[in-house]
């Protein structure tokens, strides 16, 4: 408890000294975190393998690309994200400057996951840092090779008493969340998720929660099958199924369950050969725990495909589960492994309604020729994100916020939302001391006439296209002379 208190206390002296406010500060430490990327990508990349088998691409193109990428957009436009936001005036204010000011937090926690344990530390810190706060980053101690080397890292390139990294389990966590943060951005489960929350309570702390839960995929009849199949099947079983917004199960009509099947076991050879267990493409279950966990799973299901296991090497092959009960287990809780169970739907209602039934998923995917119904599914339900003809691609789209809702978390982050997400936006109006006799409108005594200048002002909407500013500005003075 003692130790945390310290490296919190840390953090916020040296926040309070106000070196992490400007911007050039703030550019030079996300430089820092570039030049740190490249110069140990090596490093990176063996704790990555060593942590979850992912091989060099994948966990380039997974982890090392996405970093890269939010870094330089960040030092792009963080100038432009950061400047006073001037806010359309009303007539009342039409003298006045008024703008958002994007102002820091102060000391935040980011708390991280194992299944991509470098970019779900990494993202959130970019954001943290060019928002001009102090960071203490807590990565997840399942994937422990990515948490020791960021915790060996991070302090060979950036300011040490601004960014620490606390490793450790449970007991760690819990005294860290003791402390006293201005932020909490936590990654993982969601019944960890709501510990999260009621210990950021007792601070009155603001949380982002980046949660999981289970991600329906509907397949319309109408749709290019084999293109829909090869998309879901590079979703859902890269990362081994360990991905927060994987499809989690298929919705489709039974008359091409049997084609869906078909088409993935097609893919599924394109991607990872004849034998599975020896692609280097393909990643295994990060520990003996899930990896029972998944595996219990699959009992007393209708295996269509794969199912194979081996409790070594923590291996569970890409399996597809056919004719699933709503009611099993398998339908309860997030998957988070290579398992596809396909329940079927005689329509869309019908798979609108499944979807609306159970709680709000982190992602939605819907795959159709006919965009009419993509968008009346999207109209029809609620998630933190879908993608309409693909999986996990509005992750990519830094332009789109990403962030569950309902039990799949709140907040949300990447690119400039995440600069938002760790700023307070503070409302600003900067009067002069001029023009006196317009506000007696308001000052007491009170009088009908008063009131009925109040409501011409605030309540009168102008077609500014045919009135013009000029006039309303006329308005201004008239009606200050009339009080007067
Ligand atoms: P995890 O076990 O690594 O836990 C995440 C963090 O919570 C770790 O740092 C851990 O130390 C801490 N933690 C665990 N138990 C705790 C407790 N009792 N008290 C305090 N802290 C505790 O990760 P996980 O929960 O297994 O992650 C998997 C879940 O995360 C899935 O549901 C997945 O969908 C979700 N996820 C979401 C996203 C997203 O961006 N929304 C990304 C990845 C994973």
């Amino acid at each position: 408890m003692e130790r945390m208190q310290q490296i919190v206390g840390r953090a916020r002296a040296a926040f309070n000294s106000g070196r992490s406010r400007p911007l050039e500060f703030r550019i030079q430490q996300l430089k820092a975190l570039e030049r740190m990327v490249q110069e140990k990508e090596k490093e990176i990349l063996a704790a990555l393998k060593a942590d979850l088998n992912k091989c060099g691409h994948n966990a380039y193109s997974h982890e090392i690309l996405g970093v890269l990428g939010e870094l330089a957009l960040t030092m792009e436009k963080l100038p432009s994200w950061a400047a006073p936001q001037h806010v359309k005036k009303n007539l009342l204010t039409m003298r006045d400057e008024a703008f958002i000011n994007y102002e820091p937090l102060g000391v935040v926690l980011v708390i991280g996951a194992w299944n991509y344990p470098f970019v779900l530390v990494m993202q959130p810190l970019i954001g943290a840092i060019a928002a001009g706060n102090a960071v203490v980053v807590k990565p997840s101690e399942v994937s422990e090779n990515t948490a020791r080397v960021l915790a060996e890292l991070l302090p060979q390139y950036l300011d040490k008493e601004l960014y620490s990294v606390v490793t450790g389990g449970v007991p760690e966590t819990t005294d860290l969340l003791t402390q006293r943060f201005d932020h909490i951005l936590y990654t993982g489960s969601t019944a960890v998720g709501k510990i999260v929350m009621a210990a950021a309570a007792k601070h009155l702390t603001p949380v982002t929660l980046e949660l999981g839960g289970k991600s329906p995929c509907y397949i319309d009849r109408d749709c290019d099958l084999a293109v829909a199949c090869r998309r879901i099947t590079w979703g859902k079983y890269m990362n081994c199924g360990q991905t927060c917004i994987a499809p989690d199960y298929i919705l489709c009509h039974p008359s091409i369950q049997d084609k869906v099947v078909e088409n993935i076991k097609e893919t599924l050879k394109e991607f990872y050969g004849e034998d599975v267990k020896s692609s280097p493409d393909y990643e295994r279950i990060v520990n003996q725990r899930h990896f029972k966990r998944v595996k219990n799973l699959l009992e007393g299901q209708k295996v269509a495909l794969g199912g194979e296991t081996d409790e070594a090497s923590c291996f569970i092959a890409p399996t597809i589960l056919t004719d699933v009960s709503p009611e099993s287990k398998v339908m309860e809780e997030e998957i988070f492994g290579p398992v596809l169970p396909i329940v079927t739907v005689k329509s869309v209602e019908e798979a609108i309604d499944f979807i609306n039934r159970r709680e709000k998923p982190l992602a939605l995917y819907v795959f159709s020729n006919n965009k009419e119904l993509i968008k009346r599914v999207i109209s029809q339900t609620s998630s933190g994100g879908v993608t309409g003809n693909d999986v996990i691609m509005h992750f990519f789209l830094s332009t789109l916020p990403f962030g569950g809702v309902g039990h799949s978390g709140m907040g949300a982050y990447h690119g400039k939302h995440s600069f938002e997400t760790f700023s307070h936006r503070r409302a600003c109006l900067i009067k002069d001391l001029k023009m006196e006799s317009t506000n007696k409108m308001r000052y007491p005594p009170g009088s009908q006439k008063k009131v009925d200048w109040a409501k011409f002002f605030l309540l009168k909407r102008f077609n500014k296209a045919r009135i013009g500013l000029f006039v309303l500005a006329l308005l201004g003075v008239v009606a200050a002379v009339m009080i007067k």
